[in-house]
């Protein structure tokens, strides 16, 4: 846990009452947030940014929304979803931390895709809009890289393998509890390249925002603490450009959002 610009040891500051596994608190996310606004906190140590590792290490599902941004859905070719968002997953084994690199598959189109990550905070099932947003632990910057190649080579396409290769699911830098945010649903999120910015929205222009989604998709599959939504990216993904452009060995990839932070990742190929 970041307190100020140190880092405390939950295990040791809660007498072991909760574990090391980061994973294992979101199924006890009320009573360590609880515990967290009322322990007396040691001052704690200077840490090292390249010790952080996804705050979501090992969630059961993870649930991506395509095609969330108007502007994205027009530069991928598609028409806007009206009725219901498109939904795919990225295999838990895709998750990454904020820091490193980024391995790509030989022979690939391989794409950036800035997107706040929800982390579910409690099981949610058949939840209503106005009480969805007390069903997320927090948010995170996400990238949903993306081979395109292999996403759009079935037929009728299929996102979730391209999606899905070691590295390509990276979370972080840390969770945010929502009390953070002076509006959680409106948040500044942007990607560069090289330091060249090719992304920059606000979520306040997602078609279906997090409480919409977290209503929709628990209408029918029930998400459980210490999921993950991968909410959508806004315009300027690599595909949507003329000549397409794509990443490159050497690349250094930056993603950020306004009040949580940033994920920096150096691109290399396959040794
Ligand atoms: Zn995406």
């Amino acid at each position: 846990m970041i307190v100020g610009s140190r880092a405390v040891d939950v295990s040791q500051a809660s007498d072991r009452r909760f574990g090391s596994n980061a994973q294992a608190v979101y199924e006890r996310w009320d009573e360590f947030v609880d515990w967290a606004h009322e322990a007396t906190l040691p001052y704690g140590v200077e840490y090292d940014a390249s010790w952080l590792q996804s705050p979501v290490p090992a969630p059961r599902q993870v649930l991506a929304i395509g095609l969330n941004y108007r502007e994205h859905a027009t530069e991928a070719g598609f028409a806007a979803p009206a009725a219901e968002p498109p939904v795919f997953t990225k295999f838990p084994s895709c998750i990454a931390g904020p820091y490193g690199e980024i391995v790509l598959p030989p022979g690939g189109d391989t794409d950036w895709e800035v997107e706040l990550v929800v982390v579910v905070g409690r099981r949610a099932h058949r939840v209503d809009v106005d009480k969805a947003l007390s069903y997320v632990a927090g948010y995170a910057v996400g990238q949903d890289i993306s081979e395109r190649r292999l996403q759009m080579a079935a037929v009728p396409p299929q996102f979730s393998l391209g999606k899905s290769f070691p590295g390509f699911g990276p979370i972080g830098p840390w969770l945010v509890t929502l009390d953070e945010f002076k509006d959680p649903n409106d948040l500044e999120l942007s990607c560069a390249v090289d330091g060249e910015q090719v992304q920059l929205g606000r979520t306040r222009d997602l078609i279906f925002s997090v409480p919409e989604l977290v209503s929709r998709l628990s209408a029918g599959l029930v998400l459980l603490p210490g999921d993950v939504i991968f909410t959508g990216t806004p315009s300027g993904v690599g595909l949507g450009r003329r000549p397409p452009r794509f990443l490159r060995p050497g690349n250094e990839l930056m993603s950020r959002i306004e009040g949580i932070g940033e994920l920096r990742h150096r691109i290399v190929a396959e040794a």
